[in-house]
C-alpha cells in the first residue's frame, strides 16, 4: 500500500503538531478543526482522548514520539495513580536503576528521537558509542545477531531469552544512565515508562533469584507506536536495540526524513488504538 507523502513541512509554531490529552484536561467547548475525539474502551481502560493536531502539518516518525509519551503518561496516571482505584502502587523510585541494566527494544520512531536527543549530550553520546562498539564486537560471535544486526531481535521469541542473558554477561548499563538516574527521564522511551513493579528493588537486579512483580499496563503504548510505525512504513513491526539506536539511526537516515500528512497519521493511530483495545475485549 502506497501512502501520499508530503513535500513540504511547516514547522510547529505555538501549537504542537500532534498532542494527546484527556477530556478532563481540555477546556470546555466543542472540538475545533484540528481536533479529534476518540474513546478508548477495553476491560482495562475506559477513557476519552482528545487528539489535537495542526491541519497543515506532515509528520516524520520521530515527531510522533511526544504524543505517544503523552498517551503513556495519561494511561499510567489513570490506571495506577488515580485515587479511585485499588491497584497496588508502583515501588519504582528515583535512584533505583536495576531495570536499566537490561536490554530493551524501542520503535524506529523512538530510536530517531533518542538519537537526536543524545546528540545534545556529549557524555551520553560517548557512552553510546563505547557501548555499541562493545555490543557489536560481541555480536560478531553470534551469527544470528550479526545477520540481523541492530533490530528485529525481539521478534524472535525463541532467542530473546538467550539474547537477554547474553547481554547481561556484557555487564553494560544503559548509556543514558548517569549516577543511577536516567539522563533523559522526561523523554525516556515508552518501554521504560511502562515498566513498573510492586516488588522490592532487589528483585529487579539482573542476578536476582526472584522475579519482580511487574504491573500490567492497560495496553502497551510502546507496542502501539511500533505498530503505527510499521503501518505507516508498510513494513513489519521493528524493534531497535536501545543501546544501538545511535548507529542504527545513522545507518537509516532516509526513513527519518519521510513524512506523512497528519490526517494519515491520525487514522493509523486511531485504527491501531482500536485494534489493541478490541483484541483485549476478545481475550477477556
Ligand atoms: S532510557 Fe533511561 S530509564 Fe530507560 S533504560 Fe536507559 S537510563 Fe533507564
Amino acid at each position: 500500500m502506497t501512502r501520499k507523502k508530503c513535500i513540504q513541512y511547516t514547522a510547529p509554531q505555538n501549537k504542537a503538531a500532534l498532542s494527546i490529552t484527556t477530556k478532563k484536561d481540555r477546556a470546555s467547548g466543542s472540538c475545533p478543526p484540528g481536533c479529534a475525539v476518540t474513546h478508548v474502551s477495553s476491560p482495562f481502560v475506559n477513557i476519552e482522548l482528545i487528539i489535537s493536531y495542526r491541519t497543515d502539518t506532515c509528520l516524520s516518525l520521530p515527531e510522533l514520539v511526544p504524543a505517544a509519551q503523552q498517551l503513556s503518561d495519561i494511561l499510567l496516571t489513570e490506571h495506577f495513580f488515580s485515587d479511585s482505584n485499588s491497584l497496588p502502587k508502583p515501588t519504582c523510585r528515583k535512584g533505583c536503576s536495576h531495570c536499566c541494566k537490561y536490554l530493551v527494544g524501542i520503535s524506529p520512531a523512538e530510536a530517531y528521537y533518542l538519537a537526536e536527543l543524545v546528540e545534545t549530550y556529549p557524555d551520553a553520546r560517548q557512552r553510546f558509542l563505547n557501548n555499541s562498539s562493545v555490543i557489536l564486537q560481541a555480536c560478531d560471535q553470534l551469527a544470528y545477531i550479526h545477520e540481523s544486526r541492530f533490530s528485529h531481535l525481539e521478534q524472535d521469541s525463541k532467542n530473546s531469552e538467550f539474547i537477554s542473558n547474553w547481554y547481561s554477561e556484557l555487564k553494560l548499563s544503559c548509556p543514558l544512565l548517569e549516577n543511577d538516574v536516567c539522563k533523559v527521564y522526561n523523554h525516556r522511551p515508552l518501554v521504560c515508562r511502562e515498566h513498573l513493579t510492586t516488588s522490592q528493588p532487589q528483585a529487579c537486579r539482573p542476578d536476582s533469584p526472584n522475579e519482580p512483580e511487574i504491573l500490567p499496563m492497560p495496553f502497551s503504548v510502546a507496542e502501539l507506536l511500533m505498530n503505527v510505525c510499521a503501518e505507516l512504513e508498510n513494513s513489519m513491526p521493528e524493534s531497535i536495540l536501545l543501546p544501538l539506536s545511535l548507529p542504527w539511526s545513522h545507518a537509516n537516515t532516509t526513513r527519518k526524513t519521510q513524512k506523512w500528512p497528519v490526517k494519515t497519521v491520525l487514522n493509523v493511530l486511531i485504527n491501531q488504538l482500536n485494534r489493541i483495545t478490541q483484541s483485549q475485549v476478545l481475550k477477556a
